[in-house]
C-alpha cells in the first residue's frame, strides 16, 4: 500500500486536506502550530495511508515539532511526499518545497488556496511552476474541496522519481563539499547524500547526528569549516547556512519570476486593514480584553445560562420525578434509591446543568482559533510576554488552556527553546479551563448576581496576571534564558470560518466534557456520595459524621486564615484534585439540594468575601490529575512534576489569604 506523506508551511491547510482525503475528522484551526504529532489515516479510495506530518518552515528543525519531519524523511519508509504549497505565499512556501524536492523522492505539489491567491491578484502559471520544479503542481481549494479529485489522481499514478530531479547549483565550493561527503558515505542508505550533505551544511542537527553514525565527527567539522571558510571567499557571506539559504532565496525568486504574474499591484488588504487596528500597539491589548468580557457576558449571561437554567428545571423535576417513579415501582430499597437520587443524579446532573456554557465558550474558541484572531492575540501579547521571559507564542497554548489544560500543555510543543517551552507548560495550568466554570457560574451566580460576567472575567484575569508575574519570576530565577527569543507567528489572513469546522471543533472539545461526566464524574459521584451515606458509625449516618466528614476535616484546619475550613470545603478541594467538576458533584452532595437550589444553600454556608476566596483558590490551587499526567509526560522530570503541583498551592494560598484578610480588613466580610 502507497505511504504518502503530507508535508508543508504551518497554515498551508494540511489538515483540511487530510480530512478531505482520508474522510477523517482532525482538528483544523487558523493559527501555527495546531497539528504538534503526525498522524496517519487511511485514503478514502483505500489504496495509500496518508501521514499528515507537523507544519515546518524548512526541514531543518528550530523546536521539537519541527524535528518531527527530518527525523521522519531520515528513518521512516514511504513513497511519495505531497507537499502542501499555500499560493498567496509561494515566496516562502518554496524554501520548504525545494528542500523536499532535494531530498529525491516522488513529489507532487498541492497548491492550495488559489482562491486566496487569485483574490490578491496572483495569476500562477500552474505548468510553468511545474516544469520549473519537475514536479506535478496541482491546484485545490482545500476548505471546499474543489480540485482535490484530480490532485489524488495525481498522487495516485506518480510513483516514480523525478525525471529531472531539481537541483540547485549552490556554487563550486559547496558542490565540491558535497561530492566529498557524498563519498565518505557508505553505498545503501535510504536518504539522498546530496540531501543530507545540503541539510548538514546548513546546519540541520538532526541530519549530523545521523551523520555521525556514519562518518567521524571531527572529519565532519573539519568539512563543514572549510567549507564555510571557502564558500565565505568567494561569496563575502560569513556562515554557512546563510550562504546556501541565499542561493535558494535567489533561485525561488527567478522561479516566480517565471511562473507569476500580478494583475493588481499589492494593496492593502481587509486583513491588514482589519490588523492595523486589532494588533496596534495601544488598543491591542484593550481590544482582546473587551472580546474576552464579550465572550463572558454571551457565555454567561446572554445564552448560557438561561439554557441552564432550563436543564437544571428538567434534572432537578422531570427528571428526578421520573427517576422516583421508576424506583417506586421497582420497589428499591432505601440505599439504591439514596445512591441513585442523592449521588448520581446530584452528582452528575450538577455538573451536566453547565453544559450550555460550557459548549457556548467552546464554540467562542474554535471561533478565534479558525478566524486568525489567535494569531493576533499572540502578537499582540509578545511585547508584553517579551518582558517577562517568554515570547507571544506562548499565549497560545494558554488560550487553549482555557478549554481544557491538557491540549494546552501539549500545545507548548511548538516553543523552540526548551526553559520557554518548560516555563509555559508549568503555567499554561493557571489558565482557567472549563472544568473550573461550574464553581464560577455556581459562586459568582449566588454571591455576585448581576455582576456575575464581571467576577468570571476577573477571575480568569487574575489566572493570566499570576501566570505573567510567575513567569517573570521563574525566568529571571529558576530558568533563566540567555539571550532573545525569537517570534515567528506568521499573521495568517482573516478567515469567515465555515459552520461546519466551527461545530465539529466544539464538538470534538466538548465531547471530553460528555465522556468526563459520563465515566470519572458517574464513578466519582457514587463514591463521594458512599462516603458521605457512611461513617465510622455505619451506615446512613448525619452526613456530619461520616467518612467525607473525617478526611475533609483533617484539612480544613489549614483553610481557616482563607475563610473555608470547613470539612465541606475541605473534602470539595481534595475530590477537585481528580477533576475541578466535581467540586460542584460534591457540593451537590453535600449540600443535598433543596427547593432553594445549591447557590441559595451555599449562600448559608459562605460569605460573599469567603466565596471569593474560595473561587480564586479553585482556579489556583493545583492543576488536574489528568494535566498533571501530561505535564509529566511532556517535561519528562519528576521533578518538575511535582513543581507543577507544589508553586500553585503555595500560590493559591497566598492569594487567597490575601483576598480574604484583605478583604476582612477594609470591612468586607
Ligand atoms: P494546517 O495548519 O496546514 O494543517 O492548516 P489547516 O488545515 O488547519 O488550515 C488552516 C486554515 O486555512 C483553516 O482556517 C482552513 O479553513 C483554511 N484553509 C485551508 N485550505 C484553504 C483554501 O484552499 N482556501 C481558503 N480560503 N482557506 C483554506
Ligand atoms: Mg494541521
Amino acid at each position: 500500500m502507497m505511504q504518502i506523506a503530507l508535508a508543508g508551511n504551518p497554515n498551508t491547510g494540511k489538515s483540511s486536506l487530510f480530512n478531505i482525503l482520508t474522510g477523517s475528522y482532525e482538528y483544523v484551526g487558523n493559527w501555527t502550530g495546531v497539528t504538534i504529532e503526525k498522524k496517519v489515516g487511511l485514503l478514502k479510495n483505500k489504496q495509500g495511508y496518508l501521514i499528515d506530518l507537523p507544519g515546518i518552515y524548512s526541514v531543518n528543525p528550530l523546536s521539537k515539532d519541527e524535528g518531527v519531519t527530518a527525523n521522519f524523511l531520515l528513518h521512516e519508509s514511504f513513497n511519495l511526499i505531497l507537499n502542501v504549497v499555500d499560493a498567496s505565499q509561494l515566496e516562502r512556501n518554496l524554501n520548504l518545497s525545494i528542500q523536499l524536492l532535494e531530498f529525491g523522492k516522488p513529489m507532487v505539489i498541492g497548491l492550495n488556496m488559489v482562491d486566496v491567491a487569485s483574490q490578491q491578484g496572483m495569476n500562477i502559471d500552474i505548468n510553468k511552476l511545474g516544469s520549473l520544479l519537475g514536479v506535478p503542481v496541482s491546484p485545490v481549494v482545500a476548505r471546499t474541496g474543489k480540485g482535490v479529485e484530480e490532485l489524488l489522481h495525481r498522487v495516485m499514478g506518480e510513483d516514480s522519481e523525478p525525471a529531472f530531479p531539481f537541483k540547485i547549483d549552490y556554487g563550486y565550493k559547496i558542490e565540491d563539499a558535497i561530492d566529498v561527503l557524498g563519498h565518505k558515505l557508505p553505498e545503501g542508505l535510504e536518504a539522498n547524500k546530496r540531501w543530507l550533505a545540503i541539510q548538514f551544511f546548513e546546519g540541520n542537527e538532526v541530519v549530523q547526528a545521523y551523520l555521525e553514525k556514519y562518518v567521524d565527527k571531527d572529519w565532519l567539522q573539519d568539512l563543514y569549516r572549510k567549507t564555510e571558510q571557502g564558500s565565505a571567499q568567494k561569496t563575502g557571506i560569513q556562515l554557512l547556512p546563510q550562504a546556501i539559504r541565499q542561493r535558494r532565496a535567489e533561485v525561488i525568486a527567478g522561479i516566480l519570476d517565471q511562473a507569476v504574474t500580478r494583475t493588481k499591484t499589492s494593496e492593502l488588504t481587509f486583513s491588514d486593514r482589519i490588523d492595523r487596528i486589532v494588533t496596534n500597539k495601544f488598543l491591542g491589548i484593550p481590544i482582546f480584553l473587551f472580546f474576552m468580557f464579550l465572550t463572558f457576558r454571551l457565555t454567561f449571561e446572554w445564552l448560557g445560562n438561561p439554557l441552564s437554567d432550563l436543564l437544571d428545571g428538567f434534572i432537578s423535576g422531570p427528571l428526578t420525578d421520573w427517576t422516583t417513579a421508576f424506583l417506586d415501582q421497582v420497589n428499591a430499597t432505601a440505599f439504591i434509591r439514596a445512591c441513585i437520587l442523592d449521588g448520581i443524579i446530584a452528582g452528575v446532573g450538577g455538573v451536566i446543568v453547565f453544559v450550555p456554557q460550557i459548549f457556548i465558550l467552546f464554540l467562542i474558541i474554535s471561533f478565534v482559533e479558525d478566524s486568525g484572531y489567535m494569531a493576533r492575540i499572540a502578537t499582540v501579547m509578545d511585547k508584553l510576554m517579551e518582558g517577562i521571559g517568554l515570547n507571544g507564542k506562548a499565549f497560545i497554548p494558554m488560550i487553549i488552556g482555557f478549554g481544557c489544560n491538557v491540549p494546552g500543555v501539549m500545545a507548548a510543543r511548538s516553543i523552540e527553546r526548551p526553559n520557554e517551552r518548560l516555563l509555559t507548560i508549568l503555567l499554561t495550568p493557571l489558565m482557567s479551563c472549563s472544568a473550573r466554570l461550574p464553581v464560577y457560574v455556581l459562586f459568582a451566580g449566588a454571591f455576585f448576581a448581576g455582576q456575575q460576567s464581571l467576577v468570571i472575567f476577573s477571575l480568569y484575569l487574575l489566572g493570566i496576571v499570576v501566570a505573567l508575574v510567575l513567569a517573570k519570576v521563574f525566568s529571571s530565577t529558576i530558568l533563566k534564558q540567555e539571550g532573545g527569543s525569537m517570534f515567528v507567528v506568521e499573521l495568517p489572513p482573516y478567515r469567515i470560518p465555515q459552520w461546519q469546522t466551527l461545530g465539529r471543533s466544539t464538538w470534538e472539545k466538548g465531547k471530553g466534557f460528555l465522556r468526563k461526566a459520563g465515566t470519572f464524574i458517574f464513578a466519582g459521584s457514587i463514591l463521594i456520595w458512599l462516603l458521605s451515606y457512611t461513617g465510622p458509625g455505619g451506615i446512613d449516618v448525619p452526613m456530619d459524621d461520616s467518612f467525607l466528614a473525617m478526611i475533609g476535616g483533617v484539612i480544613a484546619p489549614l483553610f481557616h486564615p482563607l475563610g473555608f475550613g470547613t470539612w465541606q470545603s475541605g473534602a470539595s478541594l481534595i475530590t477537585g484534585f481528580a477533576a475541578k467538576e466535581v467540586v460542584v458533584s460534591t457540593m451537590t452532595i453535600i449540600y443535598s439540594v433543596s427547593d432553594s437550589g445549591l447557590g441559595g444553600v451555599l449562600m448559608g454556608h459562605f460569605t460573599a468575601l469567603q466565596a471569593l476566596s474560595f473561587m480564586s483558590f479553585i482556579l489556583l490551587y493545583i492543576p488536574c490529575m489528568a494535566t498533571v499526567g501530561i505535564i509529566r509526560k511532556e517535561v519528562n522530570s519528576v521533578k518538575w512534576t511535582w513543581f507543577s503541583v507544589l508553586y500553585p498551592l503555595a500560590t493559591a494560598y497566598l492569594i487567597s489569604l490575601v483576598i480574604y484578610q484583605g478583604g476582612k480588613l477594609l470591612g468586607l466580610g
